[in-house]
C-alpha cells in the first residue's frame, strides 16, 4: 500500500521538494493533503497534478478561487487556521510532512501527533518553541519524529544502528552564511538583498535571513536538544563553508560518524518520507576532486550574537526559546521590510528576552501567549527606533 502524505506548507521550498520526491517515487507515496498560506494559484496548480483528497487554502478571502478551480476535480477544499490544523485528523493520512514556517507550524504538527501521525518534521520552530511539549506528546502516542533538517537528518542516519551508544557530543555544522569572515562595520551596513543570497542552499526567505544572522543555527542547536535528548554543553557547532558534511556525532569510545552529500535538501526530506528505508535516487552524486578542500572555522558567538541568545534561551529554557522565536520571527519580517537593520535584530530580541515574564512551566497556552506577547513587545521596541 502506498503511504499517503499530508504537506503542510506545500508552496514552500520543503513542500515543492518534497512534491518532486514524491513524483519520482508515486509508486510509494500518494498525496492526500496539501495546505498553503496564501499562494492560491500554486496550490491549484500542484493539486490538480497530485488530486489530493483535500487542500487547506490558509487565507479566508481566497477560498472561493480554490473552491472553484478544484471543484471539478472533485478535490475538497477547506480554509482558515482551524481548518490548517483540523485537517491532519483525517485517517487517510499516514505521515505529516510539517513544512509551514515559523510559530504558525506549530498547532498543526501537535494535533497530528495527537492524532498518531508520523511526523516528518521541517518546521524546527515547533520544537524551539515547545519542545518539551511536543516531544513528551510523541513519546505518550508512540509517534516517530523524522528530522528533515539537513543537520538533524545527518545526526540521525549517524544514529541509525548505534543502539544505546551514549553520545558523546554532536557538532551541527554551519556554512556561516553569505557573511561569514565579515566584521561588525560590514555587517552594520549590509541590507536584505545581501542578507537574501545563501552561498549553498535555496530557502525560503525567513530561514535564509535566519542563516545570514546565524539564527538558524541557533534554532538548530535547540532543534538537537529535544531531538536527540541532549545537554547544551553536547551540542557543538563548527563552521563548514562547503556544506558538504551536514553533521557529526562523536560517541563515546571518540569515534566520529558523519553524513556527507552534496547540499541538496531532497535527500533529507526523502529520506524522512521512506524511512527506515533508502530509496534509489537520481540525485547529483558528490565527487572528491570537485572538493579537494573540505574545511572548518570556530564560529564567531560574539560577532554573531543570536547564537548567544539561542544558547542562553536553552539554558533558561521554560518560554524563553518561545521568546526568542517569537521576537526573532517579528525581527526578521521588519529586516524584509526595510524597518531595522542588520545589527539591530539581536539588540531587539534580547531586550524582549530580558522585560518577558519568565515561565518555568509553560503549558500550551502559555507558548501562545508568550509568542504573542513577544512579537508585540518586539514591535514596540522598533517602532522606538524608527
Ligand atoms: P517557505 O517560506 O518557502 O514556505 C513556507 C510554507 O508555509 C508555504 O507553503 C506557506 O504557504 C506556508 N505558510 C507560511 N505561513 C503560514 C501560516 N501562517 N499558516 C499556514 N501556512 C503558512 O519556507 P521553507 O524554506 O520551505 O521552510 C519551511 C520550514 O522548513 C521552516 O521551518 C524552515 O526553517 C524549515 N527548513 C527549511 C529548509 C529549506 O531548505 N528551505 C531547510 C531546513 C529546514
Ligand atoms: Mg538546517
Amino acid at each position: 500500500m502506498k503511504k499517503r502524505v499530508a504537506i503542510l506548507g506545500s508552496t514552500g521550498s520543503i513542500g515543492t521538494q518534497a512534491l518532486e520526491v514524491i513524483k519520482e517515487h508515486a509508486d510509494l507515496f500518494e498525496v492526500e493533503v496539501l495546505t498553503a498560506h496564501c499562494n492560491a494559484d500554486l496550490l491549484i496548480k500542484q493539486a490538480i497534478e497530485f488530486q489530493p483528497n483535500a487542500v487547506v487554502i490558509g487565507s479566508d478571502k481566497l477560498y472561493s478561487k480554490v473552491f472553484e478551480a478544484l471543484n471539478p476535480h472533485d478535490i475538497k477544499v477547506y480554509a482558515g487556521e482551524d481548518s490548517l490544523t483540523q485537517i491532519v485528523e483525517s485517517d487517510n493520512i499516514d505521515i505529516v510532512l510539517a513544512a509551514i514556517v515559523g510559530f504558525a507550524g506549530l498547532k498543526s504538527t501537535i494535533r497530528a501527533i495527537e492524532y498518531k501521525k508520523t511526523i516528518a518534521l521541517a518546521n524546527k520552530e515547533t520544537l524551539v518553541v515547545a519542545g518539551k511539549l511536543v516531544t513528551t506528546l510523541a513519546r505518550e502516542n508512540g509517534v516517530n519524529i523524522l528530522p528533515v533538517d539537513s543537520e538533524h537528518s545527518a545526526i540521525f542516519q549517524c544514529l541509525e544502528g548505534e543502539f544505546q551508544n551514549p553520545v558523546e557530543k554532536i557538532y551541527l555544522t554551519a556554512s556561516g552564511g553569505p557573511f561569514r569572515g565579515k566584521d561588525k562595520e560590514f555587517l552594520s551596513k549590509i541590507t536584505k538583498e545581501q542578507a537574501l543570497k545563501h552561498p549553498n542552499w535555496e530557502m525560503g526567505k525567513k530561514i535564509t535571513i535566519d542563516s545570514a544572522s546565524m539564527m538558524n543555527k541557533g534554532l538548530e542547536v535547540i532543534e538537537a536538544k529535544w531531538l536527540f535528548g541532549l545537554k547544551p554543553e553536547q551540542i557543538n557547532i563548527i563552521i563548514h563553508p562547503q556544506s558538504i558534511i551536514h553533521s557529526i556525532v562523536q560517541f563515546e569510545d571518540g569515534s566520529m560518524k558523519a553524513q556527507m552529500g552534496l547540499p541538496d535538501m531532497k535527500l533529507p526530506v526523502q529520506y524522512a518520507l521512506s524511512y527506515p528505508y533508502r530509496l534509489k535516487s537520481n540525485f547529483p552524486r558528490f565527487n572528491f576532486v570537485d572538493y579537494p578542500e573540505l574545511t572548518f572555522e570556530k564560529v564567531d558567538k560574539d560577532l554573531f550574537r543570536n547564537l548567544n541568545l539561542a544558547y542562553e534561551a536553552m539554558l533558561q529554557g521554560g518560554n524563553m526559546p518561545c521568546v526568542l522565536n517569537a521576537a526573532n520571527e517579528a525581527v526578521v519580517y521588519a529586516f524584509l521590510r526595510d524597518k531595522i537593520g542588520f545589527l539591530e535584530m539581536p539588540d531587539v530580541i534580547e531586550a524582549c528576552m530580558q522585560k518577558m515574564q519568565f515561565i518555568k512551566e509553560p503549558g500550551f497556552d502559555d507558548y501562545v501567549n508568550s509568542d504573542k506577547e513577544a512579537r508585540r513587545m518586539a514591535l514596540e521596541i522598533m517602532n522606538y527606533k524608527l
